[in-house]
């Protein structure tokens, strides 16, 4: 299981249209950087695509090939960029499978490339009438090659896609499906979400990931469940104080959806590296301490995830008091949270100093000082409103607002509640978490 991801969405248009319009076969090529190669496979990242223009391609006595002239040029390109390949061909017909003769050319040519790339994975896929299967191949360790199957394969741009993704038939969806549309909905059950923070915001974004239909859902939470939280925890009842919330919330989305897939995992540490999440197709941030939150920010650059930050906030000090937060869409390319000076930077540093204060704050959630006054209503408004951009991106409404500002409050002008979109600025190539400069030498 592992994934490929096109971070610039013309990437995969280029290669779609040129494999759509083939009347025999035709084949391309993305260049990758392999942002993990870990146990479960390899997260490889599309950097750069070449066609193979038709003069190179042969026709045989069974099948279409590509000419060896063509095949050393790309392998000499990946080679002096220092990427790994992978290669997609179009079928006309039947479902994306390697055919028999598929199979016969590729094995001889796995040995050879692996050793070409210096180890580095390389990849394959059929691709029919927009579908696509995807497989890839590393050095095993001992001599040998391991294969496996791409777990997504998904292009991030105006909309969010899975292009490997199955079709979902369940009857359960059927409401739902004509507002997201099949494609979406197969994605949706096709991806990996992880949930960092289990509380308030984290519940009501888990239970309604189970009712969407995600079926692949990593929780992060180190909490148990306390009186206090029970008048915000919807996946908590009276009978689970001094439970992990990770648990209650796992037991509460297999009620929902038994074909939910819950893999509950501890919390986020200011030094873990938490290879969990680097093979993840989307990160929702449910936490209210901006030390977690950098990390969750950095982690999202780093594995070019897309990465949606939700934040609430009550000021009591207010009259009448003021209820809000934030929606952020961290996004490939795109400003993160560092960029956008969103983050608390004498928060960060005090959850990043080991002490016993820490300690206690880790078993009693991220806060630092009093406990921060909190209610339902806000938190499901934040995340509904959150999972409303998620949808609209899956399901090609249109791309998601990068920010949202949530004001329970309003003014004497517009009292109620308003939720609106803010205009943000670029990403800053310099920034210590996201830019490109730290990148590049981050890399070397
Ligand atoms: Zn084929
Ligand atoms: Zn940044």
């Amino acid at each position: 299981m592992s994934t490929l991801k096109f971070t610039d969405s013309d990437h995969w248009a280029r290669i779609e249209q040129h494999l759509a319009e083939a009347t025999g076969e035709r084949f391309a090529f993305a260049l990758t950087n392999t942002i993990d190669n870990g146990a479960e496979g390899p997260v490889l990242e599309v950097v750069d695509v070449v066609l193979i223009d038709d003069r190179d391609t042969e026709r045989g006595p069974n099948s279409w090939y590509l000419a060896d002239r063509a095949l050393d040029r790309v392998h000499n390109q990946a080679v002096a960029a220092g990427n790994g390949l992978v290669e997609f061909h179009n079928h006309h017909l039947g479902p994306p499978v390697f055919s028999h003769i598929d199979e016969a050319a590729l094995t001889p040519m796995i040995d050879y490339v692996l050793d070409l790339l210096h180890g580095t994975p390389y990849g394959a896929a059929v691709w029919v009438e927009g579908a696509v299967r995807a497989e890839w191949w590393r050095p095993d360790g001992n001599g040998g090659v391991q294969r496996g199957q791409f777990r997504t394969v998904t292009v991030i741009g105006e909309r969010l896609r899975v292009i490997n993704a199955s079709a979902v038939t369940d009857e359960r969806f059927s409401r739902q499906l004509p507002l997201l549309g099949a494609e979406a909905q197969a994605a949706i059950a096709t991806m990996r979400v992880a949930i960092v923070g289990a509380g308030g915001t984290g519940s009501h974004a888990l239970v309604n990931l189970a009712y969407l239909g995600f079926r692949d859902v990593l929780i992060l939470d180190d909490d148990l469940v306390e009186t206090s939280n029970l008048n915000r925890l919807v996946t908590a009842d009276h009978a689970d104080i001094d439970s992990p919330k990770v648990v209650v919330a796992r037991r509460r989305m297999r009620a929902i959806d038994p074909a939910v897939r819950v893999r509950v995992l501890p919390g986020l540490t200011v030094t873990g590296d938490h290879p969990e999440l680097r093979d993840v197709d989307l990160i929702i941030g449910c936490i209210d301490h901006d030390g977690p939150r950098h990390r969750l920010n950095q982690i999202a650059a780093d594995t070019r995830t897309p990465y949606v930050d939700i934040a609430t906030g009550v000021d009591d000090t207010h009259e009448p008091v003021a209820l809000g937060g934030r929606v952020v869409f961290v996004l490939p390319g795109g400003p993160c949270l560092t960029c956008l000076d969103e983050l608390d930077s004498a928060e960060v540093a005090r959850w990043a100093k080991p002490s016993d204060q820490q300690t206690l704050d880790r078993l009693h959630g991220y806060g630092t000082g009093a406990p921060n006054p909190s209610v339902v209503h806000l938190n499901g408004l934040a995340v509904n409103a959150a999972l409303a951009e998620v949808v609209a991106w899956l399901s090609g409404t249109r791309r998601p607002a990068q920010w949202l500002d949530i004001d329970l409050l309003g003014n004497s002008a517009q009292p109620g509640v308003q939720i609106g979109p803010r205009e943000v600025g670029k990403q800053n190539v310099g920034c210590i978490d996201c830019g490109t400069i730290h990148r590049i030498s981050h890399d070397e």
